[in-house]
């Protein structure tokens, strides 16, 4: 039995898009699911849009995605040998013909096939030359293309997606399937490698519809067997305009960049035109794998929208493993400079950030948020709210608070009931709502007004810094309060 085996073929013109990103999760899918082998070939051919220095970070961006190659990466420009004999093989069997029209006459058949309101559509002048007429240019050097000659008819294929599509064959001209200096075109190439990388699955973007139809023809040519076809639809912006690098859309690596978890970008991605049978959304890599099934693709064209992107990783931050979110935080708050490499050696140090993300998870949207919400557990010195000082900071908060610090510094196990319990008791001694001491302590000891939950928020920060904390801010109060009011 043949093995299932499917490819993504980027093109180094670009970092990697989200739409081949999310193609190459289907197909990545596809195998795992089919327990078949995907496979990166990196088309590389045209000089003119490939950038070399894109490889990596394209590899890198698919990777993140978790996506490695099951087979050595194939790279297109290595196998041109490959594809120039088989053009050879093309004309030997009379598939092909060599065209040896210049560009003047072709420029002239086009405009003709203008003006008389017709595709611009080669005439097959060269189809009909003679073994001698041939020979004649071939001796007088006349440069020459190859073309593949498309039989009369129509086509059908049956897409894994989009069920059987039928194009009439003069839709198609003789396309040229290499260039005068023997190198091959897109099309030729891509068939050549997907025959020899004995791809059986080709899961592409819809707008290869065209390509398919002038693939097919080249593999009924050389008398090879097609793989199966399936087109996805391709993504749209929230304008419903496609998207793109040039509209500002940005690429795999920058969201990244971003603080979004790759695990969310794989969840997000997989959901734009396939779902689950039972309509579930936010899904683990493993369960995703478990519901895959082409079937599942739908052919309208999904909409990328950010504003989901982010509601799935916030998801995913809750229930992300700990040191990853780790891996991804502590540089961040290096180079936000809230601290300092060496501090983190210490596995205290890391234990305790790892307790405060543990605490915040649930408030970030992105990982880049962190760095932002949360440096106060790192910094005594921070300042407070403004909008909370002027609500929270009464002249009455200054006693209160003071009292607070009283009560936690008397306390002798620091937990969170012990906490709840001295807030309360000193709420009813006074008089006050709990709220008069929450809102109050928690702009104290964090200089925000919104964060955890206030007991945990202490816990975390700890019975010393917490009572220093609220001293601080009753010297600030006492401060404000002396403070002369200027209208
Ligand atoms: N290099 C093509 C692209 O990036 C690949 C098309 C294909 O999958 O055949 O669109």
């Amino acid at each position: 039995m043949t093995e299932l085996k499917v490819r993504i073929a980027p093109s180094p013109s670009g970092y990697l898009h989200v739409g081949t990103a999310r193609t190459a999760l289907f197909n990545w899918l596809f195998a795992r699911a089919g327990g078949g082998k995907f496979v990166i070939r990196i088309e590389d051919t045209d000089a003119e849009r490939t950038d070399a220095d894109l490889v990596q970070p394209i590899l890198d961006a698919l990777a993140w995605l978790g996506m490695e190659s099951d087979e050595d990466i194939v790279y297109q420009s290595q196998r041109q040998d490959s594809h120039r004999s088989f053009v050879n093989t093309l004309l030997e069997s009379d598939c092909a013909y060599r065209c040896f029209c210049s560009k003047e006459r072709l420029e002239k058949v086009r405009e003709e096939n203008r003006a008389k309101k017709l595709p611009p559509r080669y005439d097959r002048h060269c189809a009909g030359l003679s073994s001698a007429q041939i020979q004649e240019q071939l001796e007088l050097g006349t440069p020459f293309v190859v073309r593949i000659k498309i039989p009369a008819g129509e086509t059908t294929y049956h897409d894994l997606v989009l069920g059987d599509i039928t194009r009439a064959n003069t839709e198609i001209e003789d396309f040229v399937v290499a260039r005068a200096d023997g190198s091959a075109l897109y099309n030729f190439a891509v068939v050549v490698d997907d025959h020899e990388m004995q791809i059986t699955q080709v899961i592409r973007g819809n707008d290869h519809i065209t390509n398919t139809f002038k693939q097919i023809h080249i593999y009924r040519a050389l008398n090879w067997d097609p793989p199966e076809f399936g087109h996805v639809p391709l993504l749209l912006r929230p304008d419903k305009k496609k998207i793109s690098k040039r509209l500002g859309d940005k690429d795999v690596a920058e969201y990244g960049a971003e603080g979004i978890l790759p695990q969310a970008m794989f969840n997000f991605l997989c959901l734009l035109g396939w779902s689950p049978k039972d309509g579930r959304e936010i899904m683990t890599r493993d369960e995703i794998i478990q519901a895959f099934s082409v079937a599942g693709i739908n052919a309208n064209n999904p909409v990328f929208d950010e504003q989901k992107l982010l509601a799935f990783n916030k998801e995913h931050l809750k229930s992300a493993d700990i040191q990853q979110l780790y891996d991804l935080i502590a540089p961040d708050l290096v180079s936000a400079g809230v601290i300092d490499r060496d501090w983190l050696k210490e596995t205290a140090n890391q234990d305790f950030v790892k307790s405060t993300i543990d605490l915040m998870r649930e408030r970030l949207r992105v990982t880049k948020d962190f760095a932002q919400l949360a440096a106060y557990f790192f910094t005594d010195n921070f300042e407070y709210d403004e909008k909370g000082v002027a609500r929270q900071f009464t002249p009455d908060s200054a006693g209160r608070l003071d009292t607070l610090a009283d009560r936690f510094e008397a306390l002798e196990s620091f937990d969170k009931d012990s906490l709840e319990q001295a807030l309360d008791a000193l709420a009813t001694e006074q008089d006050i709502k709990r709220a008069a001491l929450i809102h109050p302590a928690r702009l104290a000891v964090s200089g925000m007004t919104m964060g955890p939950g206030l007991y945990d928020l202490l816990v975390t920060i700890g019975q010393e810094r917490t009572v220093e904390r609220l001293r601080r801010a009753v010297a600030f109060v006492r401060e404000l309060k002396h403070d002369p009011v200027t209208e």
